[in-house]
């Protein structure tokens, strides 16, 4: 099972990159962001220099790493690919730094999971481009210093907050990702229907957009799955009735609120009388990890104006009062 499900991420993985926009004229939406990185990108080739460090923060799925693909051929460089908890040791970073030419991008996905001494000698690349290594043990270690090409760490965090001071000031640009409006969302299903050669009404756009919690890599997977339906009924294009029909049958319902999200809040409003309730009490009770709640689950909800943040925990607000009034209160004894 555990193959077919490496299998799988690996053929989902795959599509991703497949419809992943080349350059920032093709990345949809975000235009504050674009607006400010096409500035930083210009002033940094005009100059003739690397592009200065960049932090890209939001919640996963918003394009990340296609930002910082985009970077790469943008400026016209290369681009090393790592994540936070692949790099174990500080040797390991040192190897990858080292390798790399002048003005590259080094993107480092998750970088908030980081182990704490691989990120210390990032200080001194980042900053002033050098690494000290330490070889040897005992008596016989000795540090030497390495010099390092200008570079571009480009880091990907859905948790800015917990990133470390001296880490989070050491990036000169810091771009947070948005949630996605609808017409944007709208352009971009567009867009993967076209890429996948699939014909799709209007009015099923809409919906795919609207039910895909802001998020392009949703809508791009829900699509893929509307389409297998769509296909199965031999529809010329895809048509609202099966659209509705597919999110149905996927638990994904007219806000784009999926089964878990349906659990937070029933937990919170029937369990804890609304709140205020801390995350931790929640995720225990309904049997999911705090950092999933925290990363993709709660940001949606806030957003959405389901679920408020206070001092004292989370609480329910009026409007998901009303919002959830139909559902069943959840047997969380079993
Ligand atoms: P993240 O790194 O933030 O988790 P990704 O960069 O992997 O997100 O994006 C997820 C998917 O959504 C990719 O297939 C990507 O092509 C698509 N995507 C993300 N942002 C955009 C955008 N602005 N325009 C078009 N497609 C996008």
């Amino acid at each position: 099972d555990r193959i077919l499900d490496e299998d799988r991420q690996n053929q989902e993985e795959q599509v991703e990159m497949s419809l992943r926009p080349e350059f920032l004229s093709q990345y949809i939406g975000q235009k504050t962001l674009k607006d400010n990185l096409k500035v930083f990108i210009e002033a940094a080739k005009i100059r003739g220099e690397a592009l200065d460090h960049v932090i890209l923060h939001g919640p996963p799925g918003l394009g990340k790493t296609t930002l910082s693909n985009i970077i790469a051929n943008e400026m016209g460089v290369n681009i090393r690919t790592t994540s936070g908890p692949a790099v174990e040791r500080a040797g390991d970073l040192a190897a990858i730094l080292s390798s790399l030419e002048t003005g590259d991008v080094l993107f480092i996905d998750e970088i908030h999971r980081l182990p704490r001494a691989v990120e210390e000698i990032l200080y001194s690349a980042m900053e002033d481009f050098f690494l000290d290594v330490v070889i040897g043990k005992g008596e016989e270690a000795r540090s030497i210093r390495i010099d390092l090409p200008p570079f571009t760490l480009v880091g990907a965090t859905t948790r800015f907050g917990s990133l470390s001071a001296p880490l989070r000031d050491r990036f000169g640009v810091q771009l947070r990702l948005e949630y996605y409006d609808v017409d944007s969302l709208m352009t971009i299903v567009n867009r993967t229907a076209e890429i996948f050669e699939v014909s799709i009404d209007p009015d099923s756009t809409v919906e795919l957009a609207k039910r895909s919690r802001g998020t392009p890599r949703i809508a791009n997977r829900l699509l893929r799955r509307v389409r297998d339906f769509s296909i199965v009924k031999e529809e010329p294009s895809i048509t609202l009735e099966t659209t509705d029909h597919a999110l149905r049958v996927l638990e994904v319902d007219p806000s784009g609120l999926d089964p878990v999200d349906h659990k937070i809040m029933n937990t919170i409003i029937h369990t804890y009388g609304g709140g205020p309730v801390g995350l931790e009490t929640v995720a225990v009770s309904i049997g999911e990890e705090v950092v999933t709640l925290l990363d993709v689950y709660e940001p949606y909800l806030i957003q959405q104006g389901f679920l408020e943040r206070t001092q004292r925990g989370r609480r329910a607000t009026a409007k998901s009062y009303e919002y959830f009034k139909d559902d069943t209160q959840p047997d969380i004894s079993r």
